[in-house]
């Protein structure tokens, strides 16, 4: 979300003159787009302000003037006015809801320091411009397109709800459009992303409300489009539409990233995540019936307040009897006005990081498993970039595994057929498998800049 929002506060600033640069040496504004979920990552953010003023102090001697500083995402919804006060170096703080103002308020910024957190009325996708082809053709043939934001859930844990607010849906027929025109400026794949992506429930062209399933039928039909995928879902809004589109959907990636935090059913209810494992795992057979070559990823939370021996054991249970072909693993985090935060019996740090261990240990196992498995099979592969070495290309698989292979013919964008040979740490290694696709045949890519 954050890199997609990212690319937008680009596109709100470059009518304005601003191009991106890759270091902050050379920058007349710096934007720190932070993340509020874990304390480590909201922390980040005060040690890399701390950096920030020397340079400022630097460029200020030096040039005679300073680059603007500005403090965007969930940290500077969270804290707002404190982070001003906290850091000097600081003139702007604005949270994710107002970036389509980000041109007013630098203007602003430069007679005061500013906060806006508002959370304002009018859409703010409605007055975000569009890139141009160009540049969404350079951001690579894979995009990301926000159809969601929010989140309505309450975990005790987690702080979307009170930094992202209430869950919202884009109208169907702005993201048809958004789609259609990074469509054709070269994009074969979307990955449709919201805090709550399949509690989705937009407003259809046909006056109706839509759900991720329909939306993502909608989406297979964009011309150019070759591949979809979602995230981050929860287990609750897993509806029959939305499993039967992974039967129904060639274009919708065999891959579904399904967190479920833990194994155990008392810790889920301390969680207020309203399911229970058996749930869980019912979810995953009926998507497994659905799409029997899908592979599965989750996130898990280890240490919440009360967890025990006995429910970390549950956990690692669900992993061993489900075999995720990936997953991210995270210590529990107390947030600052969150319900799990107040708990007792907070679990103590040396057992967090042995039971985190642990649970990496054995979705490492898992992962590297179902890398394994690759060799010898044929992948179609969409086609993102040049490889490390000449000759070399890199794209992804449907498992989303990067994957690389020597052949300097065919073109970003296109869908080739490799055959994997070879796994390393952290990609898989093939040749071409003729000019046929896994699928048929070759796809060449289509759009503007494509040829
Ligand atoms: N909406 C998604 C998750 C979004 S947050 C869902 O409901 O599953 C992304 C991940 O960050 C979560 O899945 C969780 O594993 C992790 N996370 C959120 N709050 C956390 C906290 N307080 N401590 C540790 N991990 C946390
Ligand atoms: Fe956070 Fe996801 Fe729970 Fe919403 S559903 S509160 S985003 S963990």
């Amino acid at each position: 979300m954050n890199a997609y929002d990212a690319e937008r506060m680009a596109d709100v600033l470059a009518p304005e003159g601003f191009i991106e640069t890759n270091s902050a040496e050379d920058a007349d504004l710096i934007v720190l787009n932070t993340c509020h979920i874990r304390e480590k990552a909201a922390e980040k953010v005060y040690s890399e302000l701390g950096r920030l003023r020397v340079m400022k102090d630097e460029r200020t001697a030096a040039e005679g003037r300073a680059p603007t500083i500005v403090v965007a995402g969930c940290v500077a919804q969270a804290e707002g006015g404190e982070i001003l006060r906290r850091a000097p170096a600081v003139d702007l703080v604005v949270g994710p809801q107002s970036y389509h103002n980000l041109p007013a308020l630098l203007a602003k910024a430069k007679r005061e320091r500013v906060v806006d957190t508002e959370f304002p009325v009018e859409d703010k996708f409605d007055h975000l411009p569009a890139p141009s082809p160009q540049k969404i053709r350079a951001r690579g043939v894979s995009a990301f397109l926000t159809i969601q934001e929010g989140c309505d859930k309450f975990c005790t844990f987690c702080v979307v709800p009170y930094t992202r607010g209430a869950e919202i849906s884009r109208p169907a027929a702005k993201i048809l459009a958004e789609a259609e025109r990074l469509a054709a400026a070269g994009v074969r794949e979307f990955t449709v992303i919201g805090q709550n992506v399949n509690a989705y429930h937009g407003e259809g062209p046909d006056g109706r409300t839509w759900s991720l399933g329909r939306l993502l039928h909608r989406l297979a039909d964009v011309p150019g489009i070759a591949r979809l995928r979602y995230t981050t879902s929860h287990p609750r809004d897993m509806d029959d539409d939305l499993i039967a589109a992974h039967r129904d959907l060639q274009a919708l990636m065999p891959y579904l990233h399904l967190p479920v935090q833990s194994g155990s059913d008392r810790i889920l209810a301390g969680m207020n995540r309203r399911h229970t494992r058996d749930d869980y795992r019912r979810i995953i057979d009926r998507t497994r019936a659905a799409r029997p070559d899908i592979a599965l990823s989750s996130d898990f939370i280890i240490g919440f307040p009360g967890e025990t021996d006995a429910d970390f054991e549950d956990t690692l249970r669900l992993v061993r009897e489900t075999g995720f072909a990936s997953a991210f693993s995270f210590k529990y985090s107390p947030r600052p006005g969150t319900p799990a935060a107040e708990m007792a019996e907070q679990v103590p740090e040396d057992v967090k990081s042995a039971r985190l261990a642990a649970l990496q240990d054995a979705l490492e196992e898992d992962r590297q498993k179902f890398n394994r498995a690759a060799v010898g099979r044929t992948f179609d592969v969409l086609v993102e970039r040049k490889g490390r070495h000449a000759g070399q290309m890199a794209g992804k698989s449907p498992y989303l595994q990067a994957v690389q292979f020597d052949d300097g013919e065919v073109a970003i964008g296109d869908i080739v057929a490799v055959e994997i040979t070879e796994t390393g740490p952290n990609s898989l290694f093939g040749r071409r498998a003729g000019q046929a696709g896994a699928s048929g045949t070759t796809v060449r890519a289509v759009g503007a800049n494509a040829a």
